[in-house]
């Protein structure tokens, strides 16, 4: 026996989430059937999926844009820190160790989940820089094999492109394969303090 059909199209809805199989799926729905609050997580999803978007300078998600990261005179122009996820800059803001700007990839180098080069937001991110305000771009994908990976192909696009200016990424004190969002203050503060030089104006 099939489920009514507007059920059939909320289990449909949570299937397409990553991770989420039939079975959460369903268990989901019917908590959100039996949920007296179902009304206001309806207008939840539909507020944020019409009324953020991405920022158009640094990828992130926002209200605004430019977001209020790019657009606040008080943070240093010439500081660049470079992420894979809004979740990372959220991590890092939370921290409040960075004086600097975001720029945010939108994932990590994975062919194979089919995330390639031209899926993250280098391109972008190297006309950003063309500018020449930035001086020191601070990478900080994730310490796992993707991260590495992307690091690696954001320092080549700077290379391709010639740009002056200083590479660094973050110190080990992040731990291997610890997603940077799950870190506390004083780690991101010690990675950001003791960051590692791979690429000098003149290199
Ligand atoms: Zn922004």
């Amino acid at each position: 026996m099939a489920y009514p059909k507007p059920l059939e199209r909320l289990i449909a809805a949570f299937e397409r989430f990553p991770g989420i199989g039939r079975r959460t799926a369903e268990r989901l729905a019917f908590h959100v059937l039996r949920d007296p609050e179902a009304g206001e997580l309806a207008e939840a999803v539909k507020d944020a999926a019409l009324h953020t978007r991405r920022c158009r300078l640094c990828h992130n998600v926002t209200e605004d844009d430019p977001c209020v990261l790019c657009a606040d005179p008080a943070r240093d122009p010439a500081l660049l820190l470079v992420v894979e996820e809004p979740r990372d800059v959220e991590a890092v803001e939370r921290a409040r160790v960075w004086r600097g700007r975001y720029h945010v990839l939108l994932g990590a180098f994975n062919p194979a989940e089919g995330t390639e080069e031209r899926h993250l937001t280098i391109g972008p991110l190297v006309q950003r820089l063309s500018r020449g305000e930035v001086k020191e771009l601070v990478l900080a994908t994730d310490p796992d094999s993707e991260g590495e990976a992307t690091a690696q192909l954001v320092l080549a696009a700077v290379d391709r492109a010639g740009l002056a200016l200083t590479v660094t990424r973050l110190a080990r004190g992040v731990p291997a394969g610890s997603a940077l969002e799950y870190l506390h203050k004083g780690v991101i503060q010690d990675a950001l303090d003791y960051r590692i030089p791979l690429r000098t104006p003149r290199a």
